[in-house]
């Protein structure tokens, strides 16, 4: 049984790190596929508007937290997130706890020259990982189906897929019966974090909730998606409000 809270109609795991960990090598150890995915408050959002991507959610094994928004809303549910669990640093965790079991990993996302970086330096750091594919996320739309075909004929176990949200997800659910791995992650622009193209916020920035600052400084473009942070949060608080009545 998930123990979860419910927000904006989406139910996030209520795990901190060492327990979502405990659950990710559990899942490493049966044979059947595990959904996991990696909200922030831009993509909760999205799902209150996107009934698909709203289901795709709730039918997920693991629903971590990835954004300080996240934790601040889950307060005014009375059942407050003991953390933020970023899908970066449990896809460390998941190769880490792969490695030991020389498990076989595909990676689905970023630009080529990414993807590429990421996997040598995942091969480099995690020794017992065995890379069974790459591919970038810059493809067409009929090149899908070969590219699902390619990883259930590779025997992955580990499927990463950097594509952004909410095509990650809608791309793991379509294909949920065809993938033939234990887990499939959907993590964003972690291939990016991953291979070092895209710097992680100092632990400072980190520790106090702020890597969404972090990354505004860094990309002032990105300043219309930090803007629905506290959209989300403000309509997670009506929402808790309403839902107690
Ligand atoms: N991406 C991709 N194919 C596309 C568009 C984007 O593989 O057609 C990748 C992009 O290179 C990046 C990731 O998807 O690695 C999205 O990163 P972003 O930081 O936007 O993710 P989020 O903020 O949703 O976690």
């Amino acid at each position: 049984m998930r123990n979860t809270v419910k927000i904006v109609g989406i139910e996030i795991d209520k795990l901190d790190f060492l327990e979502a960990q405990e659950k990710v090598a559990g899942f490493l150890e049966g044979d059947s596929l595990n959904m996991i995915f990696t909200p922030n408050s831009e993509i909760l959002l999205d799902a209150v508007k996107d009934r698909e991507l709203e289901n795709i959610l709730n039918d997920a094994q693991l629903v971590i937290p990835d954004g300080i928004g996240v934790v601040i809303a889950s307060k005014f549910y009375g059942t407050p997130l003991k953390e933020r669990v970023t899908g970066v640093d449990l896809a460390t965790k998941i190769l880490e706890l792969g490695a030991q079991k020389n498990c076989k990993l595909f990676l689905l996302g970023a630009s080529q020259e990414s993807v590429t970086l990421a996997a040598e330096k995942i091969q480099e750091e995690f020794k017992g990982i065995n890379i069974v594919g790459i591919r970038n996320g810059y493809y067409l739309e009929d090149e899908e189906e070969q590219i699902i075909d390619e990883i259930s004929e590779s025997g992955a176990e580990i499927l990463f897929v950097g594509l952004g949200a909410p095509r990650q997800e809608k791309l793991i659910y379509k294909y949920k019966d065809k993938l033939g791995v234990k887990i499939a992650l959907g993590f964003g622009g972690g291939i990016d974090t991953l291979s070092g193209t895209v710097k992680r916020a100092p632990e400072f920035y980190q520790k106090a909730g702020l890597e969404w600052l972090y990354r505004l400084i860094k990309q002032p473009s990105r300043f219309k998606r930090v803007l629905k942070l506290p959209k989300f949060v403000l309509l997670a608080m009506v929402d808790a409000a309403t839902s107690k009545y």
